[in-house]
């Protein structure tokens, strides 16, 4: 069954769902606004198909009957949408794309088409958690030189730990010395608010692409550790018409 966010079934005129991996395999892929994904930072403002498919991480539009999408697999898909419906996104961020400020430019459309910041919902779906997500203890010197520094260094004890947060029986053990885990939507959450999204207007759906039994979520870093067929995810949001 497709996840769903409790916030973004409030807005009126709004459909959306966060779709696992058999869902995904059976989605019509033309119904959705047509990017290439590209870990950048770029937030394409849709209003008719582009004449070549452009390179964007996440969608924005008003249009009613037209779905937008983004495909991922342990990174996160955030879907947003203005309190009173009118204005919808969907963004694709891994920890490059939200580093490098895609979390800021969805939310600077909204406030482009004269939505305050605190009349936008977000809702974040599966994602790789801190549980399994491994990164090197360079990891966080990396962060230090992407334009989310200032963010990263303050509140390094939220982002990166010594252990994995909360691991499950499918969490992966460590497979280098000197790793860090990583919360990648904590990042996430902190960019947002920092947008000056308010707290009570995000809600992140705390399900780990890596670990949740059988493997129903698509996770490019478990095909890492065992080479399967690739597999993901899509998360859509729509205004009815
Ligand atoms: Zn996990």
């Amino acid at each position: 069954m497709a996840y769903t966010s409790r916030l973004l079934a409030a807005v009126p005129g709004v459909r959306h769902a966060f779709l696992n991996a058999a869902e995904a395999a059976r989605f019509d892929r033309a119904s959705l606004v047509d990017i290439k994904q590209v870990h950048g930072c770029d937030v394409l403002a849709y209003r008719t198909p582009p004449a070549e498919r452009p390179s964007a991480d996440g969608v924005f539009a008003d249009l009613a009957g037209q779905k937008l999408g983004v495909y991922t697999a342990d990174c996160l898909p955030l879907l947003m949408a203005s309190r009173d419906g009118r204005f919808i996104s969907s963004v694709h961020a891994g920890w490059r794309g939200a580093a490098a400020g895609i979390i800021q430019r969805a939310v600077a459309q909204f406030a482009v088409s004269g939505i305050p910041e605190a009349e936008i919902v977000v809702a974040i779906g599966p994602h790789i958690g801190a549980c399994c997500y491994e990164v090197s203890g360079e990891f966080y010197a990396r962060l230090l030189q992407t334009p989310a520094a200032g963010l990263v260094r303050a509140r390094r004890e939220s982002l990166l730990f010594s252990q994995p947060r909360r691991p499950t029986a499918l969490s992966p053990a460590a497979r280098e010395a000197g790793s860090q885990w990583f919360a990648l939507a904590d990042f996430c959450v902190m960019q947002l608010i920092h947008a000056d999204v308010v707290p009570d207007n995000i809600e992140v759906l705390n399900i780990c692409t890596y670990c949740t039994p059988g493997e129903v979520l698509g996770s490019y870093r478990r095909r890492t550790h065992a080479p399967k067929e690739k597999t993901q995810q899509i998360s859509w949001i729509a205004r009815v018409e």
